[in-house]
């Protein structure tokens, strides 16, 4: 980001995040990306360096770090060494699930929950997408049904989930009214359930799904059979799912938009770096008037998305980031860097399209951006129909 967005905390904490980048996930980030799996002891280090559950307040033993500013220094640092997988893997449990637990779960739910986020016993997913539900989650088929003693029983099958197999459980999206799960349901159809893995032989992760870039973070789809939810269990009232589902949008959409800044950035920085060396007709690539004008313009358009994202940041800090304009940071961001990243390969060249490259990888992973947590086209409504009132 531009000088003067971090302080000197924030740049003392990303000396701790470098030091363990350097040494816990570069030298396995290949290895994790072939086997589309992290290494489970990453968790368990992240948590050793306290880089787990930021936001996790004191009472809960947690650091309490509110401030944005932290959970963008970790995708700054893993951007810069190209391991955008772990970066994926962590937004899923610190900028989904967690905000779930934060603002709806009782103090008993966090207090037995929050510990276990931090230190890696409970790495989850968040399990809204079906195969017939992404961007209208009113068509979620996945099912709970009330027992006697107020427990759940859960049938249904998620997919897309982020650590969908290497996760300990998920927050789980569900219909619990009732009714025909081949009709849309209404807005109080459905329910949240943090679902564990563990103890449940019907909590079943599918087959690996192939992506085409951020292999690194394991994707499945899940499997739900007659698994049975203790009442404690549901994050807020029942009914109130897709309620919580939009509250928790904001910090999730702008968790996307600050990823997407970043990536831009770092793929700029390497490009500089590279058409300063590479020769051609007698010169580094930086002579032609097309580069440096193609740079002036990746600059500038960087510089007014940190900008905007910034002020998004501040506007999260304050507790007053409502979901259309996380939307407006997310669809400008992700947007800006999936041109920004694809003019960036072309100033590759062949090299650009060569896997080995970090900016093959960006190119792959800012593809997800405009998709995941929200459709562009999705944010588009959303900013319409407050545009339109
Ligand atoms: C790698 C990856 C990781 C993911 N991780 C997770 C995860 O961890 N947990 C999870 O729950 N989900 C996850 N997702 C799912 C993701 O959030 C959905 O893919 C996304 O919400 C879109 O839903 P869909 O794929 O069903 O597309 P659809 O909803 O079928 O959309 C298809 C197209 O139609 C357009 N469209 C749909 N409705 C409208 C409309 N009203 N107006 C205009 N256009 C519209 C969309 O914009 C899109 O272009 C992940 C997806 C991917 C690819």
């Amino acid at each position: 980001m531009f000088p003067g967005f971090y302080e000197e905390i924030h740049e003392e904490f990303r000396q701790v995040v470098r030091e363990f980048v350097t040494r816990e996930v570069s030298p396995h980030y290949r290895q994790w990306d072939a086997d589309h799996m992290i290494d489970r002891a990453l968790w368990e280090k992240a948590s050793e360096n306290g880089l787990l559950g930021l936001a996790v307040p004191e009472e809960h033993g947690g650091m309490g770090l509110q401030d944005y500013r932290f959970r963008m220094i970790i995708d700054e640092e893993l951007a810069r060494a190209d391991a955008l997988g772990v970066a994926l893997a962590l937004h899923l449990h610190d900028d989904w699930v967690l905000p779930a637990v934060l603002q709806f779960g009782t103090e008993e739910q966090k207090a037995g929950w929050l510990p276990r986020f931090m230190d890696a016993s409970f790495v989850t997913s968040v399990a809204f997408t079906e195969p017939g539900a992404g961007s209208d989650l009113r068509g979620v088929r996945t099912k709970a049904v009330k027992q006697e003693d107020d427990s759940w029983i859960l049938s249904g099958q998620k997919t897309f989930i982020g650590n969908g197999i290497s996760g300990d459980g998920a927050l789980v999206l569900a219909r619990t009214d009732g009714s025909d799960v081949k009709e849309r349901g209404s807005a109080s159809s459905f329910s949240l359930f943090l679902v564990q893995k563990e103890d449940n032989l019907g909590y079943r992760p599918g087959s690996q799904l192939e992506k085409m870039g951020l292999r690194a973070s394991d994707t499945a789809e899940l499997f739900f059979d007659e698994v049975h939810i203790p009442a404690e269990n549901m994050i807020g009232a029942e009914g109130k799912g897709l309620e919580i589902a939009k509250s928790i949008l904001p910090q999730g959409r702008l968790a996307v938009a600050a990823a997407a800044t970043v990536v831009a950035g770092e793929a700029l920085r390497q490009t500089i770096s590279y058409v300063g060396e590479r020769q051609a007709f007698d010169g580094p690539l930086t002579q032609f008037q097309n580069t440096r004008f193609q740079l002036a313009d990746l600059q500038t358009r960087l510089e007014v998305t940190q900008r905007y994202i910034a002020a998004a940041v501040d506007a999260h800090n304050a507790g007053e980031l409502d979901v259309v304009a996380a939307s407006k940071a997310k669809l400008w961001a992700a947007e800006e860097a999936k041109s920004a990243v694809d003019t960036c390969l072309q100033l590759h060249g062949g090299y650009g399209y060569i896997l080995e490259y970090p900016v093959a990888q960006a190119y792959l992973a800012v593809r997800l951006l405009t998709i995941f947590g929200g459709t562009s086209e999705i944010l588009r409504e959303t900013i319409a129909g407050d545009v339109l009132g």
